[in-house]
């Protein structure tokens, strides 16, 4: 179950807790009503088989780092149990400023004392996990009960749980050793005590199930991890004998895998049979006749109700073939991906509201399919009509379904794709109309998202501040920062974004096909949640977004005014989607209407345009043999979107993450005439891969990590130019910073951007 209480209770607690307005035993007590909440709703609800220790603080990972002591030495821990003090230094770092990350700007290991550990995606979700850290001599104690704890406490609420654990060999798999060649299966052996230690301990405690999760069954697995595998869970089932263990397996089929999964010495195998449908026969052909399959039938990681008498079907074929007690059915995964309760959502249109299910809808659907399959129909007979009906109007809602866009959509005309003329000439054209000196510089977009910037948004939000009011005071921010560009000699300026909440919502309420929640929180990591948008419908767009502030902007200065768009893959990845369309088709569509705002912006006279795609590298698929298929159908979708201007007109892109080395050719395919990527934090180790790959248009490696406030001086940004200059020609080369400002203060910005363009002027003085 999600852990964050249905109206944020556990962000409200953290917050107090860390700014010293409620003690350990308040914020102890707030989370403990959670769980508690959460364990007795599953049993109203009818779940059979509920978990503990889903719960977390702050992460799962984390909690795992924890459970084993796997403490790295600068937290102070030597032995014990680990305190909360230690358990939010590796969360967030102590004594430093947090609370500034955006969509790509996960770095929060900044400035004085001890950093956090560090953050990345958990598989191909939008939660961030605590990245586990493995030193060479590493060495495994329990250092933290929580799982016993909690298994004890739903025990004495009277709610019999099943714990749940990340696995070994997936806890092991998403840590960093000290170096990249460090071999992390070989701490295996040192590990397994803990987690024997821990089994045995729930199964004295009463526990009579364990859940262990191993999502990396859904990954490739190098010979290493696979035996692995094999040998934890013969470790754990010769040495753990009194608990039965549902081995878990999400966000993908088991592929290659499978054999060896099925062949570990467990209880339970648990399927993912929405990413991973295909893998049913086969698994069910081959799976001993006691294994316990636990189906994943109902959609963990999006919004949309089942169709009950589609999955009912399914499931009644299964069950004609093993037998009952030898089944059991669950969300597809764990639904810390997807909201809490729909039934908090009053604005939403009550069509698409019928179209929705949040994870206590998701838990109803399990119960009734449940009870249908004991007792037959009757026995859920609202539940099964209202899914029909649901199903019946999705079909063909016109809220849902526009002709116009589906068939434009599905139009296979190539020449759609490409610009008119190659970069070269297109290049010769760009240089005349924009007169830019060499190393030109620009940024990326946002300008500080000020708390005066944000009070106005808010006032607004609430009528205190009428849209006249508003917009005046847009217009008044706008001109300063183009005054100001102006004053220290950007050369392609930006108009600050001060309109937009967010890079994604801002667009997603501007077009056909998007709906926002009101409570639909999801964790992104920690204490930080997100609400992403909801496709549910064909993606276009009734008018211009953007032309009004960028000609607004454009008409304040003689400089080129950059025009600012949000692509379409980033659109897709940051929202939720429709499961009734692929994802290549929705982008297509996305694609499409953000094409026509550009040709807009092209008319309204603004000759340089950048589209983000700063999620372009998370939509990659989990295996690697998916990823061309994404890659062409990604690279198409923001070639769409650039494709229908003139030559003359300049498309930049910006990405802001330092692996590349692995999708360089469909960054190149891309063909935008300027991109703008993240470097200063890898020291420009990522251009390596611009060198041996010879990227053919301009780039502007980022020379200034806007991830902390800190001010770097012009000899450090002419050393970053310097080592760029060595793997790319001068000419190719703009100056920029990492990436946007809007989590950075004016004062900062200033001096650093101060000093960027005299960095400039002195890298074309040679
Ligand atoms: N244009 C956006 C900005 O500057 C880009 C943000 C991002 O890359 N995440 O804020
Ligand atoms: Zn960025």
């Amino acid at each position: 179950m999600p852990r964050i209480g249905p109206r944020r209770e556990l962000k409200i607690a953290l917050e107090k807790f860390w700014s010293g307005k409620i003690d350990e035993a308040a914020l102890r007590k707030a989370a403990a009503d959670i769980r508690a909440a959460n364990w007795t709703r599953q049993r109203d609800l009818g779940v059979t088989v509920i978990p503990s220790n889903d719960f977390s603080l702050y992460d799962h990972v984390l909690d795992t780092s924890a459970m084993v002591g796997a403490i790295p030495k600068i937290y102070g821990w030597t032995d014990g149990p680990v305190s909360l003090d230690v358990y939010f230094a590796m969360a967030r770092g102590s004594q430093k400023d947090v609370g500034d990350h955006d969509g790509c700007a996960h770095d929060h290991s900044h400035g004085h004392g001890v950093p956090a550990q560090e953050m990345t995606k958990w598989f191909d979700t939008n939660y961030h996990y605590m990245v586990p850290e493995f030193a060479r001599d590493q060495t495994f104690a329990l250092a933290s009960t929580k799982v016993i704890d909690e298994y004890r406490e739903a025990k004495a609420l009277g709610i019999q749980t099943r714990p749940v654990l990340v696995g070994p060999v997936t806890f092991l798999k998403l840590g960093k050793g000290e170096s990249e060649s460090f071999d992390r299966m070989s701490l295996l052996p040192k590990l397994l005590p803990v987690y024997i230690d821990v089994l045995n301990t729930l199964a004295a405690e009463g526990a009579d199930w364990v859940q262990i999760d191993e999502p990396v069954l859904a990954l490739d697995l190098d010979d290493k991890e696979k035996t692995a595998l094999k040998t934890a869970y013969s470790q754990f089932a010769l040495k753990v004998p009194n608990l039965k263990i549902m081995l878990t397996s999400y966000f993908g089929p088991l592929g290659d895998n499978e054999a060896l999964a099925l062949s570990l010495p467990v209880a339970g195998l648990h399927l993912d049979l929405v990413r991973g449908a295909s893998q049913l026969d086969s698994v069910l052909k081959k799976a001993p006749a006691d294994l316990v399959l636990s189906l994943g039938v109902i959609d963990g990681r999006n919004i949309w109700r089942s169709d009950l008498s589609k999955t009912l079907g399914r499931l009644e074929a299964i069950a004609a073939k093993r037998a009952a007690n030898r089944l059991q059915i669950a969300p597809s995964c764990s639904m810390l991906h997807v909201p809490i309760d729909l039934d908090q959502e009053d604005a939403l249109d009550p069509d698409l509201k019928s179209w929705l299910a949040f994870s206590v809808q998701k838990i109803g659907e399990l119960a009734a399919l449940s009870r249908v399959l004991s007792l037959g129909r009757d026995a859920a007979k609202d539940a099964f009509a209202a899914s029909d009906a649901a199903a019946a109007t999705r079909a063909s809602s016109p809220k849902i379904h526009n002709p116009a866009v589906e068939s434009r959509a599905a139009e296979k005309s190539p020449g759609q794709s490409e610009r008119k003329s190659p970069f070269s000439e297109r290049r010769k054209l760009q240089d005349k109309v924009l007169g830019l000196p060499s190393f030109p510089t620009t940024t990326i977009g946002s300008f500080p998202q000020t708390e005066e910037v944000r009070k106005a948004r808010a006032a607004h939000a609430k009528g205190q501040l009428s849209d006249a009011e508003y917009d005046a005071f847009l217009r008044k921010e706008t001109e300063k920062a183009v005054r100001w560009q102006e004053d220290i000699g950007i050369d392609v300026l930006v108009h600050g974004e001060f309109e937009r909440n967010d890079m994604v919502q801002y667009f997603g309420e501007q077009l056909s096909g998007y709906a926002f929640t009101k409570h639909g929180w999801v964790q992104s990591y920690g204490s930080r949640y997100v609400r992403p948008p909801i496709i549910f419908g064909d993606v276009s767009r009734p008018k211009p977004m953007t032309v009004g502030w960028s000609s607004y902007a454009q008409s304040l200065t003689k400089l080129p005014m950059k025009g600012m768009l949000t692509g379409p893959v980033t659109m897709l990845q940051w929202s939720f989607m429709r499961d009734d369309l692929g994802r290549d088709q929705v982008c297509r569509q996305i694609a499409f209407a953000l094409r026509d705002e550009v040709v807009d912006l092209e008319k309204a006279g603004i000759g340089v345009i950048q589209i983000d795609e700063p999620a372009l590298r998370e939509g990659l698929p989990l295996r690697k043999g998916d990823w061309k298929a994404y890659l062409d159908w990604a690279v198409e979708c923001f070639k769409i979107s650039a494709a229908g201007v003139k030559d003359q007109t300049q498309i930049h892109t910006h990405m802001c993450y330092a692996e590349f080395n692995d999708i360089i050719d469909a960054i190149g395919a891309m063909d935008a005439d300027v991109i703008s990527i993240e470097t200063s934090r890898s020291k420009m180790e990522l251009l390596d891969a611009f060198v041996t790959y010879k990227y053919p248009n301009e780039i502007g490696p980022g020379v200034y990590d806007i991830h902390s406030p800190r001010v770097p001086e012009v000899p450090e940004m002419m050393e970053l130019i310097g080592k760029a200059r060595r793997n790319i020609a001068a000419d190719q080369i703009w100056i920029n910073p990492d990436c946007g400002l809007k989590t950075r203060g004016w004062p900062e910005v200033k001096s650093a951007l101060t000093n960027m363009v005299e960095a400039a002027r002195q890298a074309r003085m040679g």
